[in-house]
């Protein structure tokens, strides 16, 4: 009292203001979406306690964590194709479609939004690129199985970096139209595991890239198949010379889910410490340029994974309950400006929302083929 008296007459010096902080960007320029097919909480504890002392992984860096619910339109378990259409088109559709409600009618997803305000795009997976999880943030059907459909929405200008198998789609196709020498004719530099390899690869910012991996799936880890690090990198440089607006990038590792469904833990294990490198690189992006939204996050969790004890030693053995998806929760990872909007608990449908006011993206309407 005494003291705020003498402040009052002026005898004492007024405290002194707290320094300047720099003030934290809410809406950064980027956003890179993590997707790990099939990764739940389990399967991500299954890489910190693979055995011996628990790992550090990449993915513990994160500030923010959120908490997503997967069900679908129709089924409380959902498939990819529901689950990609409610985070890159916000609207919850019935399983096995394809970036159309549940009325059929087509949503527009991020990434086109994205585009069409100057945004440069891009989807990297290793999966084939029609798979339903990339498909969803640019195709429009209601049945995720129609590939030759699907490759044709990629065909287009709405996409500046394609990396992912199924090169056949676009190539040998039942209506004989040949898309890779399309794309090629329309200015897009083409590659692929046929004549190069990513490292040697060099794209032009100047032109869209699209490099596939395989003429159809691309193989295992276990079988010698990892570019998902190498094509991360190349992604993130490239978009980001592509467009001084910024980029939305969404990264796949496909074969999370591939390998719960075979009950494979060996498998799954080394997809996810994969996964987490690319997560890595990701975030070293962004602390580098300082204006990226990371986010990692799954479509739903595969195979009912548990950890329970090993009867050798102080170990985990991994279970698998059912060789199909559950309904279980997926945790949610965000770092970087606008970070804080993903903490909580929320539908998947909200991902895209989030993602929308984190780079102000205005209303369009979706692409016809
Ligand atoms: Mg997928
Ligand atoms: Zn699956």
């Amino acid at each position: 009292m005494k003291y705020l008296l003498l402040l009052l007459l002026g005898l004492l010096p007024a405290p002194k203001a707290a320094s300047p902080v720099t003030p934290v960007p809410t809406h950064p320029k980027n956003i890179i979406l993590l997707i790990g097919d099939g990764m739940g909480l389990t399967q991500i504890s299954a890489a910190v306690y693979p055995g011996g002392e628990p790992r550090k992984l990449n993915l513990q860096a994160f500030p923010v964590t959120g908490l997503v619910k997967t069900h679908s339109y129709n089924k409380l378990i959902t498939d990819s194709a529901a689950a990609a259409t409610a985070f890159g088109c916000g609207c919850k559709t019935k399983n096995g479609v394809i970036g159309l409600n549940h009325k059929m009618q087509p949503c527009t997803s991020v990434l086109e939004l994205a585009k069409a305000q100057g945004l440069a795009t891009g989807l990297v997976v290793n999966s084939h690129i029609t798979d339903a999880t990339p498909a969803a943030f640019l195709a429009h059907v209601p049945e995720r199985g129609m590939m030759e459909d699907i490759a044709a929405y990629f065909a287009t200008n709405s996409l500046d970096c394609l990396i992912g198998g199924g090169q056949k789609y676009f190539e040998q196709r039942a209506d004989g139209q040949n898309l890779y020498q399309k794309m090629e004719d329309s200015g897009w530099q083409m590659s692929g595991y046929k004549t190069t390899s990513l490292q040697n690869t060099t794209p032009n910012p100047a032109h869209p890239f699209a490099w596939f991996s395989a003429w159809e799936k691309p193989g295992t880890i276990l079988d010698g198949r990892e570019y998902l690090l190498e094509a991360t990198t190349k992604a993130t440089s490239f978009l980001q010379k592509r467009s001084e607006k910024g980029f939305f990038l969404m990264v796949e590792g496909s074969q999370i889910d591939w390998a719960c469904h075979q009950k494979n833990a060996e498998w799954a294990l080394r997809e996810i410490q994969e996964f987490d490198q690319v997560v890595g690189a990701a975030l070293e992006f962004a602390r580098r340029d300082g204006n990226t939204l990371v986010i990692v996050t799954a479509d739903h969790e595969t195979g009912g994974m548990s950890l329970v004890q090993s009867n050798k030693g102080d170990k985990v053995d991994v279970e698998f309950n059912t060789g199909s998806h559950t309904a279980t929760l997926v945790p949610l990872y965000a770092f970087g400006p606008g970070a804080e909007a993903f903490n909580g608990v929320y539908d998947n449908t909200k991902i895209y929302q989030k993602m929308r006011e984190a780079l102000q993206l205005q209303d369009v309407q979706p692409v016809k083929n």
